[in-house]
């Protein structure tokens, strides 16, 4: 059967497709105006002294890491409930991810969790299967916390552990821009926080993302590495450090700033069709849904997941779905269990229940901020009928 909604859709308007045009037409497509701009408009928008473009999230957190002096022999404390860059990010860096499990309402890193990872480091204890020896706690060098989904992790909690344990905080806000916990936005907490733009994303650039910090240090080794290791501050042409090409064209960069600009309206569209989706299942046994916790001030709506509960199979459930046309989608599979980690670290089930259990129960329906009312009901109508058919 043909697709009756997108899964996902960017927030595109005519203004948007204009800003473009004319960087296009100017010739002029890489490290000029543009780009400056959105960096400007983005720190402003954050209240955060510096913001650095890259080409995706997932660049921007390798280089968060690499300029945070994190490398080969270190380790990073991250979920394993999230998308897969998280992870990835930190072996590009050349660091391990040690995982800790996530809270069960909100999916986000539980901080209980990971303050009792960090004493098990302490007391010797051995963290990962494949490893032998005890992991040295100085090699310990950053939490990774993930704001799933839009919602904000536990701050007040994480900041408490990373302090306790004079751990920086990186913040992986690549599903949250926009969401604030008890007022104060996302991005704002950790020494370094990076965002993506991709086009499912709360705003796009097509591809890329930005990193932002107060520390003029770690944003001119974050410019550098984005541009082949060079140096900043030269007139000419001089390469101090082994860099990348992670650079945002002006394309990308044109759009990111007139998204930026109504950046407002994009959310207020989202929370919309979420209140849509809210007000059909709210009362919708045997599904939950993940509405703001109680220090959520701006739920930043990422993706529109909703947990299964009884006995319903998700994979079912998504299969039934796609045979009324409507796309779903298994959010997230849990990291630890994909193939490359469970073979390089041996992982087994087990290792993180709560990740695992809404990583099997959770299924993300069809979401945007362009999404109808009617699209809505089509979902919400085809869901019903599956369930229906499924719960005995
Ligand atoms: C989107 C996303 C990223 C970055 O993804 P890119 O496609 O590289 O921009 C990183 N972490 C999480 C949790 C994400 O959802």
């Amino acid at each position: 059967m043909d697709i009756r909604v997108p899964m996902a859709n960017a927030d595109i308007d005519e203004v948007d497709v204009e800003r473009v045009a004319a960087v296009v037409a100017s010739g002029r497509l890489s490290l000029g105006p543009a780009l400056v701009d959105f960096e400007n408009a983005f720190a402003e928008f954050l209240g955060r002294k510096h913001a650095v473009a890259v080409s995706s999230g997932t660049a921007g957190l390798h280089v968060g890491f690499l300029a945070s002096g994190i490398g080969p022999g270190d380790f990073v404390i991250t979920s394993p409930f999230s998308f897969i860059a998280s992870a990835n990010s930190v072996l590009h860096a050349g660091a391990t991810p040690l995982f800790v499990d996530v809270e069960e309402s909100d999916g986000n890193m539980d901080a209980k969790a990971t303050e009792g990872l960090i004493s098990k480091i302490q007391n010797g204890e051995k963290v990962l299967r494949r490893w032998d020896d005890a992991i040295d706690i100085e090699k310990v060098k950053a939490l990774l916390p993930v704001h799933v989904w839009g919602e904000p992790i536990d701050v007040e909690a994480m900041a408490k552990v990373a302090d306790d344990n004079s751990l920086p905080v990186i913040e992986d806000a690549c599903e949250a821009l926009g969401a604030t916990y008890r007022g104060q936005l996302v991005g704002t907490f950790g020494r370094l926080a990076v965002f993506g733009f991709y086009p499912n994303k709360q705003m796009t650039t097509g591809e890329g993302g930005m990193i932002v910090t107060d520390d003029d240090e770690l944003a001119d080794v974050c410019r550098s590495l984005r541009n082949q290791g060079r140096d900043t501050t030269d007139e000419w042409l001089s390469y101090s450090r082994l860099g990348y090409n992670f650079r945002m064209d002006e394309m990308s960069a044109a759009l990111g700033l007139s998204q930026l600009q109504k950046f407002d309206r994009l959310l207020d569209r989202r929370q919309r069709v979420a209140d849509w989706y809210g007000e059909r299942l709210g009362e919708l046994s045997p599904i939950t849904l993940f509405n703001a916790g109680p220090n959520t001030t701006r739920k930043s709506w990422f993706v529109y997941p909703v947990q299964l509960g009884g006995d319903l199979d998700r994979d079912d459930v998504i299969r039934e779905l796609r045979d009324r046309g409507i796309p779903s989608r298994p959010y997230f599979p849990a990291i630890h269990l994909e193939n490359y980690y469970a073979r390089r670290f041996g992982y087994r089930p087990g290792d993180y229940p709560v990740a695992e259990r809404l990583g099997a129960t959770c299924v993300a329906l069809p979401f945007s901020g362009v999404m109808t009312e009617e699209q809505v009901e089509v979902v919400v109508e085809a869901l019903l009928e599956v369930l229906a058919q499924l719960v005995q």
